[in-house]
């Protein structure tokens, strides 16, 4: 679970500076202040000063979180390269390893949550890849070092902080234990502290919701997150499409239809079956503009992107589910050929595209719905396929004018 939210057509990578000198004797002090100064933010969630005092002593600051840049990301990964390493063959097949492996854990938590197995196990093969690799920091010392060290979101990491050491205090983990990644995600779900608070679960009833050594208290945590957020069981999160020439491409992020809605539109599953529901709602979207792939996407989709707020990601958990349970790849290739923008040239196009006459409400770097749409209206004033995709076509097309 990530605490930064990637929202765009393809994964905004956030990058982390990792600054590995060590502390001066300066910054060791104002660090340890930093740190006692969270004191009573502890005490007021139930931390004793034992506690406290054992979890903050001697705490250094995390040298390889040590500096967090959050900022948007000059490069723009394409959504296939994306997938092709998130939905790896070797995920696939681990993850219907996994899916046998724990088959008597995941009847009781369908039973018990209501939550499809493939998308507990997708997830977790995304997260940690099926908890081979859960980082190398611990929560607590990660927590308050971009509490103390970062200068944004300190009462986020203040929270973290104190709510981690909060969980070791009731017994659930050791603080030695409390293994997460440079951003306090911890165990086999990357759940960070508050959310563990509110959403692990103690699948095998042994008083501890142990994310960290326990795989059913983690898978169950996973199921418990996605049902509390909404999850309809054995409602798939979407289906692969293909349009009718001369669809209309305005459609694509636009409102929400029922399924029936949307064949007589002209919209199929590439598969040629029937929609198992018809009136389902869902949003048709392009993940690479109207040359690749194309999605009806289902609630289920947004529940997903609770878990990680990128649509890249959903997909990626959506897809890897449907193979684990033997589905075959998208039926379209993706537009391999094309790369998206670099956030330089989403600003190039935004100035070029407000100076023609198709207002972007500002230039900004982000491709919103307002450069979508002012995207959409070039392309259609171009009799071009109005996607609304930022391409370098696109780009070019408008530099040529
Ligand atoms: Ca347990």
């Amino acid at each position: 679970m990530r605490f930064f939210s990637l929202s765009l057509s393809s994964l905004t990578l956030a990058l982390v500076a990792l600054v590995a000198t060590p502390p001066t004797m300066a910054e060791a002090r104002s660090f340890s202040q930093c740190v006692a100064s969270k004191w009573p933010a502890a005490q007021r969630i139930g931390v004793t000063r034992a506690n406290f005092e054992r979890a903050t002593q001697g705490l250094q600051p995390d040298t390889k979180t040590t500096r967090l840049v959050n900022k948007q990301a000059e490069f723009v990964k394409p959504i296939w390269e994306y997938l092709d390493s998130a939905v790896s063959a070797t995920r696939v097949k681990n993850g219907r390893a996994m899916l046998r492996k724990y088959s008597n854990v995941l009847d009781e938590i369908e039973r018990r949550f209501e939550v499809d197995r493939e998308a507990v196990i997708a997830i977790w093969g995304m997260e940690t890849s099926y908890g081979s690799f859960m980082g190398d920091h611990n929560a607590v010392q990660a927590a308050a070092t971009l509490a103390c060290k970062s200068n944004r979101r300190n009462k986020f990491w203040s929270d973290q902080f104190v709510a981690a050491i909060k969980i070791a205090q009731d017994g659930h983990v050791p603080l030695s234990a409390m293994r997460s990644s440079w951003g306090a995600a911890m165990g086999h779900t990357q759940f960070i502290p508050t959310s563990w608070q509110a959403y692990a679960a103690d699948y095998d009833g042994d008083g501890k919701r142990d994310i960290w050594r326990s795989i059913p208290d983690a898978l169950a945590s996973t199921a418990n997150y996605l049902k509390k957020h909404g999850w309809r069981y054995q409602q798939t999160w979407g289906y692969e499409v293909s349009l009718p020439r001369n669809f209309n491409h305005k459609l694509a992020d636009d409102k929400t239809r029922s399924l029936s809605e949307w064949s007589r539109l002209g919209v199929k599953r590439t598969n040629g079956k029937p929609w198992p529901r018809p009136s389902d709602q869902a949003y048709l979207k392009y993940m690479a503009g109207a040359t690749g792939p194309a999605f009806l996407m289902l609630p289920n989709f947004k529940v997903i992107k609770r878990y990680n707020n990128a649509d890249a990601y959903a997909l990626a958990v959506g897809h890897l589910a449907d193979r684990i349970i033997g589905g075959g790849g998208f039926a379209k290739a993706w537009p391999r050929d094309q790369r998206p923008l670099r956030r330089a040239e989403v600003r190039e196009m935004q100035s070029l595209l407000t100076r023609r006459g198709f207002s972007t409400g500002g230039v900004d770097g982000k491709v919103g719905p307002n450069t979508r749409r002012a995207i959409r209206q070039f392309q259609s004033s171009r009799g071009l396929v109005a996607d609304g995709f930022p391409s370098t076509k696109v780009l070019s097309e408008l530099k040529r004018l």
